[in-house]
């Protein structure tokens, strides 16, 4: 691994428009499990009774009881792990322009990255859905249930709920960023659902090197992805920052 790991820093050293792409992998050394797969908590959860968005305009109160609720009680406690806070670090070296993320969870901001394109939107904000006002998820009062705005309104979650589209404005500027990157890093996602897929897709085609960090070959491996970095995305980071670190000082 530690080949690979020097390998990376050299192509990121020596890129000029960096971008990463992450998906729940990143976030699960944070304590947040992921929705889709084993353990996921579309397992638990079925996400058309509580995670569509006719599911929560026909009752409210139940896709916040079950759905809500619990995704609250983990967000509220998670903090960003050490993959989270290496692609921070990238940033403040100039060596990372923005992030792509299928991930709710705000992390990627807490750890300081300035530039980052939600797909999914944000669980860590709740938008009233009358006036359109904004609170933090963990400011939200759960003694009444659909917690409501001052106006009245009750509020949503500020993410797109299944049978919601992805707002075109973060279509376009995420595939913007995939055309002009020369390296595009992906972290914890397998990377097989739309529109996430995607993006590799076309950076490859734009000539960008992608390199994956995944516990395990996925979809992309040997096919899109250049190399694959096999391996925890906090360990991996740790690495590639500390050689990184080692190239720019020299
Ligand atoms: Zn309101």
């Amino acid at each position: 691994m530690q080949d690979l790991i020097e390998r990376a820093a050299r192509d990121i050293a020596g890129s000029t428009y960096a971008i990463a792409l992450t998906g729940a992998g990143i976030s699960v050394e944070s304590g947040i499990p992921p929705f889709r797969g084993k353990g996921g908590l579309w397992e638990k959860i079925d996400p058309m009774e509580f995670a569509h968005i006719d599911s929560f305009l026909r009752d409210p109160e139940k896709v916040w009881n079950v759905l809500i609720k619990e995704m609250k009680g983990v967000v509220d406690e998670a903090k960003p792990n050490d993959a989270h806070t290496g692609l921070a670090d990238l940033e403040r070296m100039g060596k990372l322009k923005t992030i792509i993320t299928q991930n709710v969870d705000g992390l990627h901001q807490v750890a300081g990255n300035t530039d980052v394109i939600e797909f999914h939107g944000n669980f860590a904000w709740q938008r009233c859905m009358d006036c359109g006002g904004k609170i933090e998820t963990s400011e939200i009062d759960l003694s009444e249930i659909p917690p409501r705005c001052a106006c009245g309104g009750i509020y949503r979650p500020d993410c797109v709920f299944f049978g919601e589209m992805i707002p075109p404005d973060y279509m376009r500027r995420s595939q913007q960023a995939a055309s002009l990157c020369d390296i595009m890093l992906v972290l914890g996602t397998s990377a097989v659902v739309q529109p996430a897929a995607y993006m590799p897709v076309v950076a490859k085609e734009n000539g960008a090197k992608v390199i994956e960090i995944n516990p395990e070959n996925t979809p992309l491996t040997g096919r899109i992805s250049d190399y694959i970095i096999l391996g925890r995305g906090g360990e991996v980071m740790n690495g590639i920052i500390a050689e990184l670190e080692k190239l720019l000082d020299a």
